[in-house]
């Protein structure tokens, strides 16, 4: 509990004010509550002494609705801020949890489900909130109920007091020693809900595909057992409570009769009045619910401290990657170079690319090619600095690209991965992601050159079309185009292009490859490719097989000597002059 309150603090800190006022209404409140009860007390007494006049009356019936009336309005008051503060707190962590998200670096993405990335937001960040609201709230209320009405207990008689609450808080005590085993199970129960919530988010995400091949029932399936084990694990912590919670009832009763008893005894021996008997009963009445929601409360201390270590184990985390201090700037570059290069993925154990070495100069057009799995997108997702190397350096202009601000070197890339990420967002707000200050005419120029123009004039409202969930209203080729478009908005120096152009037809191939030689001469541009027109007119190809260069040269000079390259070439345009017969 103090690492949540820990974890919390800066919140606490913030917002002194409201909650040193808060906890004062609720002390308040919890204090005029015992009231009623004295006054109706008092006027037993006088009915049973005969003494009662209309004065007494007014006055009791005064009494018991006014302090009511008084708490229902500072209730009012006290909801309306606690709420707020609920709410504020849980968009602040959202905004915390979200550019948190955006610093780490992809191995965390590699270990983490999108599910439980989605769980840890919602369910934890939800029971962060509880405690910095409800929790506190319950605690202060509680126990200011609970201790006022002990006092008023104590003044009427302390020896009826003691006998009648002795065994209230050794009951409590018991109870949640034997609740805290439910932890082990509560902690199971959240990564059962995450594996739910990725299940049913994958179902959702695949729906199409899902029907295309007629899997609805087998993934109904696989989904329902999800929902299932999540519906089963909550059943688990429920019989747990349910055999444990009636309990404290038996308890209760019996501090019930016990003032009862002992208390009829006090009257007959006249220690107490009738009234004061009365009063002190209406006090054991209202410890039922303190108590209750008290140990309740303690109980959910398990659950705040789970999601408090789910929420934190994800806030904690150090990206690998990230600036070194004193990081160089870098917007421009003259060479990049690969110098032995070699990476694994985090959770691999062999390499997927291997001491890789070779130049780019600046202003230069780079063809990538090799079979399926040979590391391409591997080797040029280097550039994007999601991971560091394993070993060997790549560096621009002599330096080690760790060197730079890792800002600068996404400035200087524009990336077309091979899945298309398209937003539910216009084309034209799709295209200005890649650079939100782009002018109309940089706009145009990078429609123009992704030969997006004429997909526009099919577009229902042309530029201000909405694009569907993930690009669905479009074409494969469409979708291809328009994420060029917008990694050419922002006129990056290299361009990446990842297998980016196998959706589009020769001609419009064609077309691009001319327009980036005529709008991108100074720039670089590195293209992976499985057709070869795509890459053959680069300065350079690499061969990459099984992770190795094999080859680079030009297309000439790899046409020259038998090779991978040549004998893939020969074949390929082989089998396009047999499609054109
Ligand atoms: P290519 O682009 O040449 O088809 P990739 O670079 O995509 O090849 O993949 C090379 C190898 O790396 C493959 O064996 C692939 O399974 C593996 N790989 C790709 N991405 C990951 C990843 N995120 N985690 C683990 N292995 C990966």
């Amino acid at each position: 509990m103090k690492k949540v309150f820990n974890h919390l603090k800066w919140f606490f800190k913030e917002n002194k004010y409201i909650y040193i006022a808060i906890f004062s209404l609720l002390l308040f409140i919890s204090i005029i509550q015992v009231f009623p009860a004295k006054f109706l007390g008092i006027v037993i007494d006088k009915i049973t002494e005969g003494s009662l006049n209309y004065q007494n009356l007014i006055l009791l019936i005064l009494g018991l609705f006014g302090f009511p009336l008084m708490k229902y309005l500072l209730n009012r008051i006290y909801h309306y801020n606690i709420h707020r503060l609920g709410h504020d707190l849980l968009f602040k962590l959202r905004e915390m949890y979200i550019t948190h998200l955006f610093e780490l670096d992809n191995e965390t993405y590699e270990k983490y489900t999108k599910g439980d990335l989605i769980a840890r937001a919602t369910n934890d960040m939800n029971n962060l909130s509880i405690f910095a609201t409800s929790f506190i709230q319950s605690i202060v209320f509680n126990t200011g109920t609970i201790i006022a009405a002990i006092v008023m207990m104590t003044i009427i008689n302390p020896l009826l007091t003691l006998a009648s609450v002795f065994f209230m808080p050794i009951a409590i005590f018991w109870l949640n020693r034997r609740r805290l085993k439910k932890r082990k199970y509560y902690k199971k129960h959240q990564e059962i809900y995450a594996n739910m919530t990725e299940n049913v988010l994958e179902s959702i995400e695949g729906v199409k595909t899902i029907r295309a091949y007629k899997q609805e029932e087998n993934d109904f399936k696989k989904t329902k057992k999800a929902i299932d084990d999540d519906v089963n694990s909550w059943w688990y912590i429920l019989k747990f409570e349910s055999i444990y919670g009636p309990l404290f009832e038996l308890v209760y009763a019996l501090c019930y009769f016990i003032g009862i008893g002992l208390g009829s005894y006090f009257v007959i021996e006249s220690k107490i009045s009738t009234g004061d008997l009365v009063t002190f009963l209406m006090y054991v009445g209202m410890l039922y619910a303190p108590l209750i929601n008290l140990s309740n409360m303690l109980n959910n201390i398990n659950t705040i401290n789970i999601s408090d270590e789910r929420f934190f184990e994800i806030m904690d985390i150090e990206p690998n990657v990230k600036d070194i201090d004193e990081a160089i700037d870098v917007f421009k570059f003259k060479e990049i170079e690969f110098k032995n290069v070699s990476f694994k993925y985090p959770f691999d154990n062999f390499d997927v690319i291997k001491n890789i070495t070779f130049t780019i100069k600046c202003g230069e057009t780079i063809g990538i090619v090799g079979p399926t799995g040979a590391g391409k997108s591997t080797l040029i997702r280097q550039l994007l600095r999601e991971f560091n190397v394993s070993s060997g350096e790549i560096l621009i202009d002599g330096n080690n690209i760790e060197n730079y601000k890792i800002e600068d070197v996404h400035n200087l890339v524009g990336y077309v991965p091979q899945d298309h990420i398209l937003f539910r967002r216009s084309v034209d707000e799709n295209i200005l992601i890649g650079n939100p200050t782009a002018s109309i005419n940089k706009i145009n120029e990078a429609i123009t050159i992704a030969d997006f123009k004429k997909d526009l004039n099919s577009l229902p409202q042309g530029i201000n079309t909405l694009v569907s969930e993930y690009g669905s209203s479009l074409s494969g080729g469409q979708k291809q185009r328009l994420s060029i478009a917008r990694a050419l908005v922002k006129d990056p120096e290299i361009l990446l292009l990842d297998d980016s152009l196998s959706a589009v037809d020769a001609l419009t191939e064609k077309n691009i490859i001319s327009k980036l030689k005529e709008f991108r001469k100074d720039k670089t541009n590195i293209i992976v490719a499985h057709r070869f027109s795509a890459i053959k007119q680069s300065d350079k190809i690499i061969v990459l097989q099984d992770g190795k260069i094999t080859d680079i040269g030009t297309h000439k000079e790899l046409l020259s000597y038998d090779n991978w390259y040549k004998s893939q070439y020969l074949k390929q345009i082989n089998n396009e002059v047999l499609e054109d017969e």
